[in-house]
């Protein structure tokens, strides 16, 4: 059997995974804040999760782990996980000293999109899933071929910064990133909770049907933002699959719709929208499916370290 960790921002899971893909074992857990105690709350699931599953962590043949921030698969170091309070954490060593085995290591995006990818795309093993998460940011991943696509740097992906309009600063010094039109911040920053409201479980399709304006105008500026995400990405990478993840899509049916009747209404206004078929292609990951933790039991170790040519060989 193997162990995925997804230490998430509110939350943190662990899963144990057969070695054909069937979950055994699913933990979850409010995530640590500060790298002592994300490292403290992710090991301690993990030997939870190991005991219910009946084995020890000697008995696993693979251990991964995501988290979000800059994520280096190599060296095992995180950086820039802002809302988890970690600047800079040792994540591979320090989950591998705690359960006394490797941990390989990936951003928490990249992660489920290869979860998604072997969960809900197994037929179409050599198309292009684009893999949106809608969660306080918005970022997106690809798989092609079944390999998750990095990029020199690692930024591929990141269309949440993208200036597409408006004057919304973003939290990279941006002005109207596309993330500020998309996001659980942005839905926050459009529809601000009232005194007694429920930040996190505020519905603003619901509240518009209700007759709230200030709601119908943030459900409105939601739907077109996802709309433009799923265009740009199906334009950018040819991707025949998106799939939509993270802390928005408990909206679910609500945001389904909203996105469906905004394809329909611009492919009403346009041939070329139209003929993208942009419907036929997303796809909502259900509210139980762990993609990321079930993804980062499917990671592989980081790159090996180029292999140096002796001295004196030519090149
Ligand atoms: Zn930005």
């Amino acid at each position: 059997m193997k162990l995925g960790l997804d230490i998430g921002g509110t939350k943190t899971a662990a899963a144990i995974v057969h070695t054909d893909g069937r979950l055994a074992v699913l933990r979850t857990r409010a995530s640590g804040h500060g790298p002592d105690a994300v490292v403290r709350v992710a090991a301690s699931l993990a030997l939870e999760a190991v005991a219910a599953a009946g084995t020890t962590t000697a008995g696993l043949s693979f251990i991964g782990a995501c988290m979000p921030g800059l994520v280096d698969r190599e060296s095992g170091l995180v950086s820039h996980a802002v809302n988890l309070g970690v600047e800079r954490l040792d994540l591979a060593g320090r989950l591998g000293a705690a359960l006394g085995q490797p941990v390989a290591v990936d951003n928490d995006v990249k992660t489920a999109a290869l979860g998604a990818h072997h969960l809900l795309d197994q037929r179409n093993t050599d198309g292009t899933l684009a893999y949106l998460n809608i969660g306080t940011g918005l970022a997106a991943a690809l798989v092609r071929n079944g390999e998750v696509l990095r990029g020199s740097d690692g930024s591929l992906g990141e269309i949440g910064h993208l200036p597409m309009g408006g004057d919304a600063l973003c939290k990279c010094g941006q002005r109207g990133c596309l993330e500020t039109l998309v996001s659980g911040s942005a839905l926050e920053r459009m529809w601000p909770p009232s005194g007694s409201g429920r930040p996190h479980g505020r519905n603003p399709f619901v509240a518009a049907d209700a007759g709230d304006t200030s709601a119908a105008a943030a459900g409105a500026q939601l739907s077109a933002g996802l709309f433009l995400a799923v265009q740009m990405l199906v334009l950018t990478t040819g991707a025949d699959r998106i799939v939509i993840g993270g802390g928005l899509t408990r909206l679910g049916g609500d945001l389904s719709t909203a996105l469906a009747r905004e394809i329909e209404q611009r492919a009403r206004a346009s041939d070329f929208v139209a003929s993208l078929d942009l419907a036929s292609r997303i796809e909502l990951v259900p509210a139980d499916l762990p993609v990321a933790a079930l993804g980062a039991a499917m990671l592989q170790h980081g790159p090996l370290p180029t292999p140096q040519r002796p001295s004196g060989v030519p090149a």
